[in-house]
C-alpha cells in the first residue's frame, strides 16, 4: 500500500499538500517532522501535518518526499494543532503559520552547528588582584551582578546592558574565569523577597490555587504596584510543581532591570527570545525550553509558539500593548494565542496591565476572566496628580505653554527631572511656503513629509522616502519656508535654549537606533541628576525613571479625535503609561496635559476618575454602538496601483457574500483615510458580527471567493481578524 502524508508548505495557498512517502526514506512518518519536498520548480522545507492521508491522484502523478530532516518531530503535536487552529481562525495559509512557528534556523534544510554559550564567573583569586579603579564603576557593578548570579553568559551580560568593552578587561585581568552553564538547584526558594502586601498576596493565592487548571486572570495594577512581584511568586509555585512558565513581554519591554530580576530570582532557569538575538541564539534558547533545561521563557510576540516540555503557567505582561498583534502577513495576536495555549495545556493564564484593554475588561464583565486588582503602589509611593492645561488662545513657544515651562523650571530648581512627551519625532510635521502656500508632500503617499532638521532632510514616516531639505520654495522660489508644528527634535532644541544649564536628553527612534544607545541614555537618566527628557512613546514603555517628578504631555488631542474608534482607548492608555513613569519611588509626581479640548468627556473621566472609570465609559459607548469587543470584527484590505482596482475587487467580493445570513454587517469598500501609501492605493471592507461563528462563516466564503476571483496582477489583499486598526 502506498502511503501519503500531508505537508504544510510555506506558500500562499490555504491548504496542506499530499506527498508520497517512499519505503526508501527508512523512517516512519510522524506529525511535526520536517521534510524536504519538491514544490513547483523549487525544493522547500515543510512540516508533516497528517500521516496516512488518503488520496485518489494516480500514484505516478504524485510528488515524493525527498528527505526527512528530523529524527523525531521538531514541532510537537500540540503546536501543529495550534498552527492549524490559528490558520482557520485567522484565515491564513496553514503553511505560512506553521513555518512562522519554527525558529528561522529550522526553516532551512541545512542547519549551522551552534557553539554552546560560554559562561563566566568571578575568579576565586579576586581578593588578591589589584582593586578596580574608582572610575571603573560599570566594571564594579558588573562584577557585583556576576557575583550575585553565580555565572552568566556573554549574551546574558550583554542583555543586562554591559558591553564587551566593560566585560573584556575583567576577563583579561583575571577577575573572571570560565564556568559551566548553571544548573537550577531550587535556590530561588531562599532568594531575598519582599513581603507581599495583602492585595499581592490575594493575587498570588488566586493564581497558584488554579495551577494545573485552565483559568484566566486579569491582573490590573498601576505601574509600580508590584505586578512583576506577583508573576515571580506565581512562577515560583509553578516551578515547585516541576512545571515551566512562559512570560510574554511587549517588543521593547525587556529592559535589563526586568531580566536581572528574573535571573536573580531564578538563577539558571531563564531563557529569552527577542529581536536582539541572532538566529543561532534564538534556536539555542528555543531548545533549552523544549528540553526543559530551562524552566522560564521570557520573550516577545513569537515566543508564544515555543514548544514546552511541561508548560504550567502563562503570563502576558502589559497585555494591552499593540506589539502583541503582528501587523503584516499572518496577523495573529500573541495575547489571544497565549490564552488558547493555556486552554490546550490546562494551565492558568495571567494578563497583566496598568491600562487593561477594553477586550480584557469586557471579558471580566462577562465573568470569563477573574479580576485581580492591585490598587496601591508597592513600597508606599503615591499616584501622580494630573492637571489639564487649557492652551486655547495661549501663545505657545514651539508648542510649549508658559505654565509647562514654569513647571519645568520649578522641577529643575528642586533638583528633579522632567519628562516632556510628544508622540511625533522629527523637527516639524509640515513644511510650508509662507509666500505661495506650497506644502512638502510625499510623492508616494497622501501624507506630509516630516522635517528632520539635524539631518537636513525631509522624510516620509509612512514609506521612508527622503529628500534634501529645500532652502527655497520649489514652486515660487521664495525663501520664506515655515515649519508648522513641533516634533521631538524641535522640542529638544527649544528646551536646550530655555534651560542651557541642564542636559536635555531626547529618546525616540532617531536617537536610539544605534545598538546600546537606548541603554546608555537610560543610564545617564538613572544617575538621578537634574535633566529634561523629551521623547515619543518609547518613553512610555518598560523603563522607570524614579527621579522624574514632572511629566508634560504636549499634545493629546490627535488621538482623541482619530478616525478609528479605538483612538480614545489607545490615547488614554498611552497617557496613563507615560504618567506612570513619574514619581515612582518616594517622590510625588505631577502630570500636565496640554489640550485644546479640556471639556472632552473622555479626558475629564481620565483625569478626574482614573483609567478604570474612563475605560468603563468607553466600554459603555462600544456597547451602545455594538462595536468590538461587544461584537466581532474583521477587515479585508486590498491595495493596488489604482484606487479603482482595489475598490473593484472588494466590490465583487462583497457582492458574493451571503446577504441572507443575519446577525452581521458589512461596510465598504472604503478608501483608507491615507489612501495612497508608498505608491499604492488602499481600501477596505469592514465586517462585523454579533457572533464569532457568523463572522467566520462569512470570512470563509470571502477567502474562498477572493482566491478564485480573477485579479489584476498588481492587486494584493489580506484578511485581518480582530483588527486593532481599521486601515
Ligand atoms: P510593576 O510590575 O507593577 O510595575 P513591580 O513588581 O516592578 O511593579 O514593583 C515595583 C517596585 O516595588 C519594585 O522595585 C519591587 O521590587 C517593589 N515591590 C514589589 N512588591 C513589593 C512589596 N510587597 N514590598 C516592597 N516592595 C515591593
Ligand atoms: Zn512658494
Ligand atoms: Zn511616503
Amino acid at each position: 500500500m502506498p502511503r501519503f502524508v500531508t505537508v504544510a508548505v510555506p506558500c500562499p495557498l490555504r491548504r496542506g499538500f499530499d506527498y508520497l512517502w517512499a519505503e526508501s526514506l527508512g523512517k516512519e512518518p510522524a506529525i511535526g517532522m520536517r521534510v524536504s519536498i519538491p514544490f513547483g520548480p523549487r525544493r522547500l522545507v515543510g512540516v508533516i501535518i497528517a500521516t496516512d492521508s488518503s488520496n485518489d491522484i494516480p500514484i505516478n502523478k504524485m510528488k515524493v518526499v525527498l528527505r526527512v530532516l528530523d529524527e523525531k518531530p521538531t514541532l510537537p503535536l500540540d503546536l501543529v494543532q495550534l498552527g492549524q487552529w490559528a490558520a482557520d481562525y485567522y484565515h491564513h495559509p496553514v503553511g505560512d503559520c506553521i513555518q512562522q512557528m519554527l525558529p528561522v534556523t529550522l526553516r532551512k534544510a541545512e542547519q549551522a552547528k551552534e557553539k554552546p554559550a560560554q559562561y563566566w564567573q568571578c575568579s576565586a583569586e579576586i581578593k588578591q588582584l589589584p582593586p578596580l579603579s574608582a572610575r571603573a564603576h560599570q566594571q564594579r557593578s558588573l562584577l557585583a551582578v556576576i557575583q550575585q548570579s553565580g555565572q552568566l553568559s556573554r549574551r546574558q551580560i550583554k542583555d543586562l546592558g554591559y558591553s564587551n568593552n566593560i566585560l573584556n578587561p575583567l576577563i583579561n585581568g583575571g577577575y573572571l574565569n570560565k564556568a559551566n552553564a548553571p544548573v537550577a538547584d531550587g535556590s530561588y526558594m531562599h532568594a531575598d523577597k519582599p513581603i507581599l502586601n495583602s492585595e499581592q498576596d490575594a493575587a498570588v493565592n488566586a493564581i497558584s490555587a488554579r495551577l494545573g487548571h485552565f483559568d484566566r486572570f486579569l491582573l490590573d495594577g498601576v505601574t509600580g504596584s508590584g505586578k512583576t512581584e506577583v508573576y515571580l511568586r506565581a512562577i515560583e509555585y509553578c516551578l515547585a510543581r516541576g512545571e515551566q512558565a512562559l512570560v510574554l513581554i511587549p517588543e521593547i519591554g525587556l529592559t535589563p532591570q526586568t531580566l536581572q530580576r528574573f535571573e536573580q530570582r531564578f538563577p539558571g532557569c531563564v531563557s529569552t527570545l527577542h529581536s536582539g538575538l541572532s538566529d543561532g541564539e534564538r534556536f539555542q534558547n528555543w531548545r533549552k525550553i523544549e528540553s526543559a533545561e530551562h524552566q522560564i521563557l521570557l520573550g516577545t510576540r513569537s515566543a508564544v509558539f515555543t514548544p514546552f516540555n511541561n508548560l504550567g503557567l502563562i503570563v502576558v505582561d502589559e497585555e494591552h500593548d499593540a506589539s502583541y498583534k503582528q501587523q503584516d502577513g499572518w496577523r495573529y495576536s500573541a495575547r489571544d494565542i497565549a490564552v488558547k495555549r493555556g486552554s490546550d495545556h490546562n494551565c492558568p493564564v495571567v494578563l497583566g496591565s496598568a491600562t487593561p484593554s477594553l477586550d480584557s475588561l469586557h471579558n471580566v464583565a462577562q465573568n470569563r476572566y477573574q479580576l485581580l486588582e492591585l490598587r496601591e503602589r508597592a513600597g508606599g509611593a503615591s499616584a501622580p496628580a494630573i492637571r489639564l492645561l487649557d492652551i486655547r488662545n495661549e501663545s505657545l513657544d514651539e508648542g510649549l505653554s508658559k505654565s509647562l515651562l514654569d513647571a519645568t523650571t520649578r522641577t529643575i530648581a528642586a533638583g528633579n527631572q522632567a519628562l516632556i512627551f510628544l508622540n511625533r519625532r522629527g523637527f516639524s510635521p509640515q513644511l510650508q511656503c509662507h509666500s505661495c502656500g506650497w506644502l512638502a508632500n510625499c510623492k508616494a503617499c497622501d501624507a506630509k513629509m516630516t522635517v528632520h532638521f539635524g539631518r537636513r532632510e525631509l522624510r516620509c514616516h509612512h514609506c521612508d522616502a527622503s529628500e534634501a531639505l529645500p532652502t527655497i520654495c520649489p514652486q515660487c522660489h521664495h525663501h520664506q519656508l515655515i515649519y508648522q508644528g513641533p516634533g521631538t527634535e524641535r522640542l529638544e532644541l527649544s528646551l536646550k535654549r530655555h534651560f542651557p544649564e541642564v542636559p536635555v536628553i531626547r529618546i525616540d527612534r532617531d536617537t536610539t537606533s544605534a545598538k546600546g544607545s537606548m541603554q546608555s541614555l537610560v543610564d545617564d537618566i538613572r544617575t538621578g541628576k537634574p535633566c529634561i527628557l523629551v521623547g515619543t512613546q518609547m518613553l512610555a514603555k518598560g523603563h522607570h525613571f524614579p527621579d522624574v517628578t514632572l511629566v508634560g504631555i504636549v499634545d493629546i488631542d490627535g488621538g482623541l479625535f482619530s478616525a478609528d474608534f479605538r483612538g480614545p482607548e489607545r490615547s488614554g492608555q498611552l497617557l496613563v503609561q507615560v504618567a506612570g513613569r513619574a514619581g515612582r519611588a518616594d517622590k510625588l509626581g505631577t502630570v500636565y496635559i496640554q489640550t485644546h479640548c479640556p471639556e472632552h468627556p473622555a479626558l475629564q473621566a481620565l483625569v478626574n476618575d482614573g483609567y478604570q472609570p474612563f475605560a468603563r465609559q468607553l466600554l459603555a459607548e462600544r456597547q451602545l454602538f455594538s462595536l468590538p469587543p461587544i461584537s466581532f470584527s474583521a477587515v479585508i484590505r486590498a491595495d493596488a496601483t489604482s484606487l479603482e482596482g482595489a475598490e473593484a475587487f472588494l466590490e465583487r467580493l462583497r457582492a458574493s457574500l451571503a446577504p441572507g445570513d443575519t446577525g452581521w454587517s458589512i461596510v465598504g469598500p472604503l478608501p483608507a483615510p491615507m489612501t495612497r501609501k508608498a505608491g499604492r492605493f488602499r481600501a477596505a471592507l469592514i465586517l462585523q458580527a454579533e457572533r464569532r461563528s457568523v463572522l467566520h462563516r462569512q470570512l470563509h466564503t470571502a477567502c474562498h471567493i477572493g482566491d478564485q476571483l480573477s485579479k489584476p496582477q498588481n492587486l494584493r489583499w489580506s484578511v485581518d481578524v480582530d483588527p486593532i486598526d481599521l486601515f
